[in-house]
């Protein structure tokens, strides 16, 4: 009711007779009208309240608040520590209808200057959301990656063999995992038993045959197997592939020798090069590897660049100068692109037209200072309902490059959202499609986009598609970079970092990358400074010839 804006004593009068009947000494339900509205903490209005409930299991007036309310803001009320007044600033003015743009929203610091926010409460919900999703037994890949690198190597060290690794989904690196699988090849069950019981954080759960299962603090399940030093390869093959992949890998073995010393061995036994165990989901590469075409997997020492970056120009918490300052002097990289929002994002101080102008005049005085580092001018340019960007072309054309994405309205049919897109892409200023789905993994899976169809109109235009290296997103989704890939279309792995930390998430877009058997020639930012200036002169000409829009 508060967030529909009732009057606030009616709103109160109805939590006080809710409290109130909760105390009663009887049943609510044995009473009639009359009897109820004779109650003095019930009331007449009230009281036929309570025997519409009673009578229909629920109440015509809470139907229609609840229509119009969307369903993820009645969700965001269930979580600890938000009361509906900030519930009503979340929702009216940050523009968040659900927990994962809620989440989105804590972790690029967006809530901390909300009003009735701090830094404690934005951490508080941040947590509280963490709990949420763990309570669903699935997690992001970059939530366990911690956790996951010090359990191995206290395992390694108890189980004193060189034999030991992740298999299943988490050594494919899946976006998403329900549990970390650990093979052991040795015979030390009872060693790695009595130091589980012996650890603070992990607890033995089952034992089973030769299987160990235990829970960590933070509810992620382990499955810890074991098997002889003999055995150690080929069960590495067998636990660690798709269904998929094991399925089209067993019909081209015909005979594996009982004891082999490597992967490489299987994979030899089916004809087949070594195939990466990122790989190893039974999409795509077995038709490549059949050709000997399986790409050089792209890495992080082949990027040279970052491009898609925000500043505290709009709602970064770095400064520009930083942002330049740590690419260069930690990540030593040689260029940085910025991509502040554009003046639709009100709710994440999007540059006007004049603060463009300034911000560039600063990118100018940066670069004299800096070179020959180079910071590119770019705007993450906020795609419009009707797929027109957000500037006017004088504006537009004072960029070295734009990055298109959609930030508003996602809900559309998928016709909609994919003739938006096109539009966009249709644009001669647009150099990069950002998110291109909107997703956020966990806990909102995006507008409906007609994906093939998008991507053909990058290749027909020329735009690079990103490659969002924010664990939550990881979109464009690693199953579409092979078409991309064949459409000649590049893909570029954008950290879309939000403070110098930020940074950080480009490993998560170059696993996704890899995953998605993506070469360092596939991608925009593996570019050097050289190159990259080029491709951005050659799409300014490419706006030249198509300036009439
Ligand atoms: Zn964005
Ligand atoms: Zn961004």
């Amino acid at each position: 009711m508060e967030l529909q804006g009732e009057k606030s004593f009616k709103t109160k009068t109805i939590a006080n007779a809710a409290l109130a009947i909760g105390k009663l000494p009887f049943d609510v339900a044995t009473k009639s009208l009359e009897e109820l509205a004779a109650v003095k903490v019930i009331g007449k209005s009230v009281a036929a309240k309570v025997r519409e409930i009673v009578e229909t299991g629920t109440m015509k007036e809470l139907e229609a608040l609840l229509a119009e309310t969307p369903p993820g803001v009645v969700e965001i009320m269930s979580i600890k520590g938000l009361g509906p007044k900030k519930v009503l600033v979340i929702w009216k003015e940050l523009g968040i209808e659900n927990i994962g743009e809620l989440f989105y929203a804590c972790n690029e610091n967006r809530l901390m200057e909300a009003k009735g926010f701090g830094l404690k409460t934005q951490e508080d919900i941040r947590k509280s959301i963490e709990f949420k999703m763990a309570n669903s037994g699935r997690f992001l890949y970059a939530h366990v990656h911690g956790f996951a690198k010090g359990l191995l190597s206290g395992l390694r060290e108890i189980a004193g063999t060189e034999l030991i690794s992740f298999t299943g989904a988490f050594r494919r690196k899946a976006e998403i995992v329900d549990g970390l699988d650990i093979l052991i090849g040795a015979p030390v069950l009872e060693e790695v038993v009595s130091w589980i019981e012996s650890s603070e954080d992990l607890q033995l759960v089952e034992r089973k045959d030769d299987v160990l299962t235990a829970e960590s603090g933070s509810g992620v399940k382990v499955y810890i197997r074991f098997c002889t030093a003999e055995a150690y390869f080929k069960e590495l093959v067998l636990q660690t592939g798709s269904a998929e992949h094991l399925e089209e890998l067993s019909s081209r073995v015909k005979e594996v020798p009982s004891v082999i010393a490597s992967e490489e061995e299987y994979y030899r036994a089916a004809g087949l090069p070594f195939i990466e165990p990122e790989l190893r989901e039974g999409v795509f590469e077995f038709s490549l590897a059949e050709k000997n075409a399986l790409p050089q997997l792209i890495c992080y020492e082949d990027l040279k660049g970052t491009l898609h970056n925000h500043s505290t120009w709009s709602d970064g918490a770095s400064s520009l100068e930083e942002m330049a300052r740590f690419c260069r002097d930690e990540m030593k990289i040689e260029y940085l692109g910025i991509c502040d929002h554009s003046k639709s994002a009100f709710y994440a101080k999007g540059l006007s037209e004049e603060r463009v102008l300034a911000q560039h005049a600063e990118i100018d005085a940066l670069n004299a200072k800096l070179s020959p580092f180079k910071i590119f001018k770019g705007i993450e340019s906020d795609i419009l309902f009707d797929g027109s960007l957000d500037y006017p072309v004088e504006i537009l054309s004072q960029f070295d490059f734009i990055v298109a994405s959609i930030h508003s309205v996602f809900k559309m049919s998928e016709e909609k959202a994919t003739s938006r897109l096109i539009k966009a892409i249709e644009n001669p200023y647009t150099t990069i499609l950002g998110h291109p789905t909107g997703r956020l993994l966990l806990s909102r899976s995006g507008y409906p986009v007609d994906i093939p169809k998008v991507i053909d109109a990058c290749a027909a235009n020329g735009v690079v598609i990103e490659i969002n290296a924010n664990p939550l997103r990881l979109d464009i989704d690693w199953r579409w970079h092979q078409y991309a890939i064949e459409k000649g279309v590049m893909l570029s792995v954008n950290p879309d970092a939000h403070s110098v930390r930020g940074f950080n998430d480009i490993h998560y877009g170059i696993i996704a990358a890899r995953k998605g058997g993506v070469a360092a020639e596939n991608c925009l930012n593996a570019l050097n400074l050289t190159e990259i200036s080029a491709f951005f002169e050659s799409r300014r000409a490419h706006e030249n010839t198509h300036h009439t829009i």
